[in-house]
């Protein structure tokens, strides 16, 4: 079996720990995984250079959690982490307030970075950072060019993703959000294939308009998603009209969507008529906006959706896989 997962940094992330965990127990192998192929593609969208390295906040993010190295409270960044770095950095007067690169954290840009000087693209030097923490998936960054969200202020401003979202907490108010080099990029190597050979593609709850959105806006992925062969399941990262963690709301209002489990459907929209989603889930306090769905053509269920902890998110998988008749 082989499922395809597009995802940003935690909810994604949280969410295939989850789909793993579900799998290992349903489609063991000896060694405690799963004989089913768990391919992710990544949002490399909030990537930034940043002192001079490369950071990549979503792959690094699966990569940790997947991995079990991530500080399970932050739900991002490196568990038993320092910040010794920064510190004497800011002794300099140099430095970024406002975004914390930890120590360990660092030696991962700094490794990132050394093979990307040395001429590797982004696949493969994620491909030799993951096989140190061994995630149990394939990690695919959704393309090997930089794209660079950047947000459009009322001013006409443009500023990094990164400083719109974690230095102005998404309180400024953005007009648009705009991927700077998405003209010339291409789907990494092995993202097309991952999705015309899926038995099942997911859309797990991360942000629809900032990770799913990007990865999708890169030229050929809609379209390879619009096609895929196999179903595609999505599972709602808003709650009762709030998104569960951060700020997506912000990211909706940008682009005119409502912050609703039944917008962000509609906003993604059914592949019988052009979209990229057969099937639904909505949380269990949503139960309301089924029928509805149900009525449009929808294949929608609800259901508790809070990844609370393991056991809870490889439920919420169970019921996202079942939508589409491909719970093994
Ligand atoms: P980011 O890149 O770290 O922002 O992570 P993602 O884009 O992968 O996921 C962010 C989204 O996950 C947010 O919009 C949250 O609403 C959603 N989310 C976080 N925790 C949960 C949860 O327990 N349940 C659901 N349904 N959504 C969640
Ligand atoms: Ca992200």
């Amino acid at each position: 079996m082989r499922v395809t997962v597009l995802s940003g940094g935690v909810g994604g992330a949280r969410f295939t720990r989850g789909l793993l965990a579900l799998l290992a127990q349903r489609l063991p192998d000896d060694a405690g995984g799963t004989t089913a192929e768990v391919t992710v593609i990544a949002n490399t969208g909030d990537d930034m250079w940043l002192h001079g390295v490369r950071v990549c906040p979503d792959l690094d993010t699966l990569m940790y959690t997947l991995g079990g190295g991530v500080h399970e409270g932050q739900g991002w960044g490196r568990r038993d982490e320092s910040s010794r770095v920064s510190t004497d950095l800011a002794a300099y007067g140099l430095g970024w307030e406002w975004f914390t690169l930890g120590d360990l954290d660092l030696a991962t840009h700094l490794a990132r970075t050394e093979l990307l000087r040395a001429g590797q693209p982004l696949s493969s030097v994620t491909e030799r950072l993951a096989s140190r923490w061994r995630p149990g998936v394939r990690l695919l960054p959704m393309s090997d060019e930089e794209v660079e969200t950047h947000v459009e202020l009322a001013d006409g401003r443009l500023i990094h993703f990164e400083e719109w979202w974690v230095r102005h907490h998404a309180t400024v108010p953005a007009r648009r959000f705009v991927q700077v080099g998405l003209a010339g990029a291409a789907p990494a190597p092995g993202v097309l294939d991952a999705l015309a050979r899926a038995d099942v593609v997911v859309l797990p709850p991360s942000n629809p308009v900032v990770s799913v959105g990007t990865i999708l806006a890169i030229p050929g992925i809609r379209d390879a998603v619009r096609d895929a062969p196999a179903p595609v399941v999505g599972i709602s990262p808003v709650i009762g009209g709030a998104p569960v963690r951060g700020m997506a709301d912000a990211c909706l209002t940008a682009i005119g969507v409502e912050t609703s489990a039944a917008a962000v459907a509609r906003h993604y929209g059914r592949r019988a008529e052009g979209g990229v989603l057969d099937a639904w889930l909505v949380d269990e306090v949503d139960a309301d906006a089924v029928p509805g769905l149900a009525d449009e053509g929808w294949a929608v269920a609800a259901a508790s959706t809070l990844m609370s902890d393991v056991p809870a998110t490889a439920a919420i998988a169970a019921r996202a896989l079942a939508l589409v008749d491909r719970l093994p």
